[in-house]
């Protein structure tokens, strides 16, 4: 069996134990809901029964959000911003019916960490306490190997996803934070293949003693990632032939199956909101005009690989500023992906490039909506300290031999389903391909010469230096 992180906190169990989402993996993940948590949401769902509860729509509460970026010891790994943006957007919009908009609080926090990094339950427990701000919601991506897609952590009360499982409409975070909000999955009771000693029926009339205790979500005894609509019937105490309802985020269907959350589960989730008392009545949601870029001019030919400064215009209201920098303007392979709170930045980049920037300001409540201003593109010179200095590296990304001859086939092994680069010095595209997470592929290159081999995996950009001799 697994060794379920709460043992430690010796919390009792009576309800629902399982608090996990494993997306793309069948394999059942350990977490559970913290017992206080559970009282608070039988006597919630005591209310509800009672009709003491107003389903109607609720004004907006602002919520503020807490991001930990993790990556290993060395610094490797982190969470794409690319996909920080997106997903703060994506979850803002999951939560509109529910009356949630999350904010950003404080500056993004990155971590380097070896056992965080690769999400070990125990380093969880014992030191992602010493990370945390306080009111707020905290949520920490990391890379690692671990099997589950997210979890949420009672008693340290925080949100682990995985990087791989949230990108661009993932529902992973969705469903965490539904559990940080104290709901329980529609399986709950079929966890890691239990069978509840009270079994839903789909006519509803154990409801509130079985399952997830709401009345308006649909039996359901999935634990498993399943597709929709479910392959097979499920079968009720009653005899009568059912299938679950997809739409929830509390199930464990499919990603792109999930679009709500029911009426009974927002009403819990704004109550569990109230207690922590966290949430705010207003934000700035503006979408702010677009910085202009003052330095270096567009066109400028003379800027050192190795320090790049850049320099744009103050914007009013501005929360932070998101900063991209790509060779050529191929801005789907990010040179520098970057927040920043101030007006400029100093970064590291490789080669005799032509590189094109550009950035775009926006309020902590509002990631979505302002727009990048004009991009502008400058050519850099490269150092030879520049080009020692590479040192972007995955260490499950493998090429070998390394250094290898001419016309020699070599091995890449990728860590995950991967777009990889692979680029000359003088920026000259060699090859671009898909590559399997641990597929070795081969390839051969015929020209002697320094090589970059770039990985992008989901936006998050690895590199390592190839040499042909
Ligand atoms: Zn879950």
């Amino acid at each position: 069996m697994f060794d379920y992180p709460f043992m430690k906190q010796n919390i009792l169990l009576f309800f629902s134990v399982l608090a996990l989402f494993c997306k793309g993996q069948n394999k059942p993940c350990a977490t559970q809901m913290g017992s206080d948590q559970i009282k608070e949401l039988r006597a919630f769902q005591q209310k509800l029964s009672l009709g003491e509860v107003s389903l109607g729509k609720k004004s907006i509460q602002y919520v503020p959000l807490k991001i930990h970026i993790l990556g290993n010891n060395k610094g490797i790994g982190y969470y794409s911003i690319h996909n920080l943006m997106q997903t703060l957007c994506d979850v803002n919009e999951d939560f509109l019916s529910t009356g949630f908009h999350f904010y950003l609080t404080g500056s993004i926090d990155y971590i380097d960490d070896d056992d965080l990094f690769n999400g070990n339950s125990d380093a969880i427990w014992n030191r992602a306490d010493a990370y945390k701000t306080t009111g707020a919601v905290n949520v920490f991506f990391h890379g690692g190997g671990s099997e589950w897609c997210g979890v949420y952590f009672p008693g340290v009360d925080v949100v682990f996803i995985k990087n791989a499982c949230q990108g661009a409409n993932a529902t992973t975070l969705t469903h965490e934070l539904g559990h940080f909000f104290s709901l329980p999955h529609t399986f709950s009771g079929w966890e890691s293949n239990n069978t509840p000693l009270s079994i839903e029926k789909v006519d509803g009339s154990n409801c509130r003693n079985s399952g997830d205790g709401f009345c308006d979500t649909r039996a359901d005894y999935v634990s498993v990632r399943w597709g929709c609509p479910l392959s097979y019937n499920l079968v009720d105490p009653n005899k009568v032939s059912f299938k679950p309802d997809s739409s929830i985020y509390m199930s464990y269907s499919l990603d792109a199956c999930q679009t709500r959350f029911s009426n009974e589960q927002m009403a819990t989730m704004r109550n569990n909101l109230q207690g922590r008392n966290i949430a705010k009545d207003n934000e700035n949601i503006s979408t702010l005009l677009s910085p202009v870029l003052l330095s270096p001019v567009n066109g400028d030919t003379n800027q050192n690989a190795s320090h790049v400064v850049l320099k744009w215009s103050a914007v009013p209201g501005a929360f932070a500023y998101h900063l991209q920098v790509a060779r050529f303007g191929a801005f789907e392979y990010l040179s520098a992906d970057k927040l920043i709170s101030d007006t400029s930045a100093t970064i590291e980049l490789y080669g005799k490039w032509p590189y094109t920037w550009r950035v775009r300001a926006f309020t902590a409540a509002n990631t979505c909506t302002s727009a990048f201003g004009s991009a502008s593109t400058f050519t850099t010179y490269e150092s030879v300290v520049g080009m020692a200095e590479i040192k972007l590296e995955m260490d499950q990304l493998n090429i070998y031999p390394n250094p290898l001859n001419a016309g020699q086939t070599f091995t890449i092994n990728a860590p995950a389903k991967s777009e990889l680069m692979i680029t000359n010095t003088d920026g000259r595209i060699v090859l671009i391909t898909q590559v399997s997470q641990l597929q070795s592929t081969f390839f051969s290159i015929n020209d002697a010469g320094l090589y970059i081999v770039s990985v992008n995996n989901s936006g998050s950009i690895s590199r390592k230096k190839l040499l042909v001799q």
